[in-house]
């Protein structure tokens, strides 16, 4: 027998813990489905302080593990299983997870996006110790120092400018001889006296794995197979994001990059039309802001959408 779920909260970030807090409260006992990447992307950076309400910061796991412990203590209750499918058709909606099936009467996408890393082990390896994908959480530690940005888009291009900030140089690192980057973003970083551009080049390791902290870059450049140390303190990735929404495909509207396309801030479509009693929040369906807070403030409306809607058509 197939228990049927006031609501599930598909992912465990910043997104779906505060949609789990205002669920909960709402005694709607909502079980939220962890995934691949518990506590998203927060979980994997060290000290956020930019979130409101923390004048000294605090570390992102850290404040992943206190909105967690936050929706426990009304009755969220959590489950690491991984989203194969879902039928958005059948009433309850048929989710079939790496744990069986789940039915819901309403359901919130909080599944997040994930950045894309080169795939090194090196660069894996020092995640949080000098590599990072994120210039606005980790910026503000490389005060002075020299790092790179890799990527020739629009991010890379703001996280270089963003870097400026802090960094007493930032080499921008892009595999190829043309950028993918508006025009007027190349222009602002070629314009900036503090950045310089190289292209054609690969980073093949990240040094410094001994020492738990980034010594520099091993460069290849491939046009002529020779191979530089770049001696920098830091990386930052600006390579994209994948968002987490592949199993949603066909079942609501996404963009021609993946992102779920939301109206009114968290309501899902298909076709055009409104799916009811499916929310989607956070970075899964924000190519734009991508901030904790922001991830936060659409899992609260998420929730009291969910709340509406079952009082609306019956628990
Ligand atoms: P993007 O446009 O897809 O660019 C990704 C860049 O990373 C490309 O230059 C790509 O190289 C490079 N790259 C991808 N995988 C790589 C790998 N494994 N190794 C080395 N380099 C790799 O992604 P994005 O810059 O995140 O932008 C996504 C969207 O958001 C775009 O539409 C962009 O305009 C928008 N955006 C806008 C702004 C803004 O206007 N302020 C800011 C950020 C993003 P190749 O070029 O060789 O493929």
């Amino acid at each position: 027998m197939i228990e049927t779920r006031d609501t599930v909260i598909i992912g465990s970030g910043c997104s779906g813990l505060t949609a789990a807090i205002y669920a909960a409260r709402a005694n709607l006992k909502p079980l939220v489905l962890e995934g691949h990447e518990p506590g998203g992307q927060l979980s994997i950076t060290t000290l956020v302080e930019n979130f409101p309400g923390w004048p000294e910061g605090i570390q992102g796991p850290e404040l992943i593990d206190n909105m967690k412990k936050q929706a426990q203590r009304f009755g969220a209750e959590f489950q690491v299983a991984h989203l194969n499918s879902v039928d958005l058709n059948a009433y309850p909606h048929k989710l079939k997870t790496s744990i069986g099936e789940i039915h819901t009467r309403s359901l919130i996408i909080a599944s997040g996006a994930s950045a894309r890393w080169l795939g090194l082990q090196s660069e894996q390896a020092l995640i949080g110790h000098g590599v990072s994908s994120c210039a606005t959480c980790d910026g503000f530690f490389f005060r002075g120092l020299e790092i790179a940005v890799i990527g020739g888009g629009d991010s890379a291009m703001e996280e270089a400018l963003f870097l400026t900030r802090f960094a007493s140089k930032v080499y921008l690192l892009h595999r190829r001889e043309s950028f993918r980057a508006s025009k007027i973003m190349l222009e602002r970083a070629m314009a900036h006296p503090n950045i310089e551009l190289r292209t054609n080049v690969v980073v093949e390791e990240v040094l410094g794995v001994g020492d738990n902290e980034v010594k520099g870059l091993l460069l290849k450049d491939i046009l002529t197979a020779v191979k530089t140390v770049l001696p920098v303190s830091g990386m930052f990735l600006g390579i994209g994001h994948e968002p987490n929404a592949k199993a949603f495909h066909g079942q609501i509207d996404l963009d021609p990059e993946g992102y779920v396309l939301t109206k009114d801030n968290v309501f899902t479509t298909h076709k055009g039309v409104v799916v009811p009693g499916v929310y989607a929040c956070g970075d899964v369906q924000d190519r734009r802001y991508r901030q904790a807070i922001t991830a936060a403030g659409t899992g609260c409306m998420a929730a009291l959408e969910v709340e509406k809607y079952l009082e609306e058509h019956g628990r």
